[in-house]
């Protein structure tokens, strides 16, 4: 610690603490510079060691902690930094802060309310257990409180995303006129579906190149367990607030306007086509989903001849629903929503997830380009990756904790209620009505994979079959109790009854060959 922090200490009265994902500079807490006020960031094991992060991961939220601190102390607030290797680090929050009040004698604590439960239970306890005051503050970030879902829905068996998304819309004046939605209607979902063309070249994504080679040393110097690989020379994530709205500037210029038509499009060695990689920045804070939102209009009201309103709802949808959403969910049922598993599921997750050694040629892209980016889009995540997952019958435990890893973006309210809800269906449809699965047409349909693939899509048993087919029949098949009533997938259980027997049991057979030879597959 410096030694003109140690003198003002003295006459420090609170020390707030901030969490490395609440990197807010335009939080209310840094209007006014404050003699009695301390700042403190850490660098701790509790965190790095709660899952098998991704490098890229660990070195991205360093980064933009040590960044916010410089940030903070050249506007001359008194701040204290705890580094990962420094001698008096004691590796958690609560036993780092009790160290901090006892040695500095802070009589206040205060801190922001964390968006993970883990945390926020942490922290309660933390001040239960010291002998001074404490408070905490919202971390004004999103636009619904943590009860806001709960209380919409109020009531009701279902939480439907249309309806929490609508009433946000109306309540924020986002894309309104007066009581309408601006042109008329809420939803262009129709519109949005588009296959990438043939020989379509996507605009190449901005990256950084921020050297964080200092960073990667100290964590080479602990035993943290880390995956995927990084250019400790090159870094490509946003690393502070700068860095982020130069990105989000370049989505509006170069992405925004074919953000819907291609967002469920994939394609192999394209590993973000036209979505935004905004997520790290907008999860840790760095901007917000207000000006993100804010700044998305203003770029369709400049160019409204090139940017066509359906691109621009497709993407406000994303941020003012999808994600506040997934929040108000995790609120609403956590911690119980971390325990479910409606399927029962039970199986180990194939080893590739980990190396991306598979034939499989959509899922060999997903991971690698997981493994090399911290990344993946969305309809990657949810229906390669995702879909393979559950069809092969996945623990939840297990599938949580690879994406918990994998991305950088990965903090547990937005992972699990994507993961566990909308991807594996585990919550038995709280975050979605109907499970993600397709067989390989879905997949041949949206991407360009299947043409080089090892695997056959159109063959679904027999040699070089495409798993995709028969895992997709078997799912339902073995799940037939507890989905052939839902209204959104009885139609498939119509086709499987239909099917011949000889039919269905070489499809069966066919899965059962391939689940139990996962790992080579
Ligand atoms: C299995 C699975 C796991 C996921 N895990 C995470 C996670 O750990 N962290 C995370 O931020 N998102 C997660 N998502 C949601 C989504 O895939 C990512 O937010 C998105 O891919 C981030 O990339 P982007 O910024 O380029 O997004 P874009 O496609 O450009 O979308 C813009 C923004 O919209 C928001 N958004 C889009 N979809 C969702 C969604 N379903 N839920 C919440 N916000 C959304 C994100 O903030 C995103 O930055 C997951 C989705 C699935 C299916
Ligand atoms: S054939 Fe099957 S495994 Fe291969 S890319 Fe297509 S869907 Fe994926």
């Amino acid at each position: 610690m410096c030694e003109s922090v140690a003198k003002n200490i003295k006459m420090s009265k609170t020390i707030r603490l901030i969490l490395g994902d609440q990197l807010n500079s335009n939080h209310s807490w840094y209007k006014t510079v404050d003699d009695t006020v301390v700042y403190v960031l850490m660098e701790i094991r509790t965190e790095t060691d709660y899952a098998s992060h991704h490098i890229q991961k660990v070195v991205g939220f360093f980064s933009a902690m040590q960044a916010f601190y410089s940030e903070l102390k050249a506007n001359n607030h008194q701040v204290i930094y705890i580094y990962l290797n420094d001698e008096n680090n004691l590796q958690s929050f609560d036993k780092n802060m009790q160290n901090l009040i006892s040695e500095h004698n802070f009589t206040h604590f205060e801190y922001q309310l964390p968006d993970e439960y883990r945390v926020d239970s942490d922290l309660k306890k933390l001040c239960k257990a010291i002998s001074i005051s404490s408070s905490v503050v919202d971390s004004e970030h999103f636009f619904t409180t943590r009860a806001e879902l709960g209380d919409f829905f109020e009531g009701k068996k279902t939480f439907l995303l249309e309806s929490f998304y609508r009433m946000l819309r109306k309540k924020h004046s986002v894309l309104m006129d007066g009581d309408k939605p601006l042109n008329g209607k809420w939803n262009y979902d129709s519109e949005n579906r588009k296959k990438l063309p043939k020989n379509h070249k996507a605009t190449p994504p901005l990256v950084f190149n921020n050297d964080v080679s200092e960073i990667l040393n100290e964590i080479k110097k602990t035993d943290i367990k880390t995956i995927g690989t990084i250019d400790g020379k090159n870094f490509l994530w946003p690393i502070n607030r700068k860095q982020s709205l130069e990105l989000l500037d370049f989505f509006l210029a170069e992405c925004l306007h074919l953000f819907g038509s291609y967002q469920d499009a994939m394609s192999p060695n394209e590993w973000s086509l036209y979505h935004a990689r905004i997520s790290f920045s907008m999860n840790i804070k760095m901007i917000s989903p207000q000006e993100v939102i804010e700044k998305a209009t203003q770029e369709w009201e400049k160019r409204p001849s090139e940017i066509e309103f359906n691109q621009l709802e497709g993407f406000v949808r994303q941020i003012i629903g999808w994600r506040e959403y997934m929040r108000g969910i995790y609120w609403l049922k956590m911690p119980d929503y971390a325990t479910l598993n409606f399927f029962n599921n039970q199986e180990k997750l194939p080893d590739w997830f980990w190396t991306g050694k598979t034939k499989m040629n959509c899922l060999k892209d997903a991971i690698n380009q997981s493994l090399n980016y911290a990344y993946a889009h969305h309809i990657q995540r949810l229906m390669i990756t995702g879909n393979f997952a559950l069809l092969a019958g996945i623990h939840p435990d297990e599938i949580d904790a690879w994406y918990l890893g994998i991305y950088i973006d990965a903090i547990e309210w937005v992972e699990i209620t994507n993961t566990r809800g909308m991807s594996q269906f585990a919550d038995g449809g709280i975050a979605g009505t109907k499970p993600y699965v397709s067989s390989a047409s879905y997949i041949d349909k949206m991407s360009h994979y299947c043409g080089s693939c090892y695997y056959r899509k159109e063959v679904k048993t027999g040699e070089k079959a495409c798993p995709f087919n028969s895992l997709y029949w078997n799912f339902y098949d073995r799940n037939e109790d507890k989905l052939s009533n839902n209204p959104r997938i009885g139609m498939m259980y119509n086709v499987w009854r239909k099917m011949k027997p000889e039919a269905k049991t070489a499809l069966l057979e066919q899965a059962d060959y391939y689940l139990k030879n996962i790992n080579e597959l």
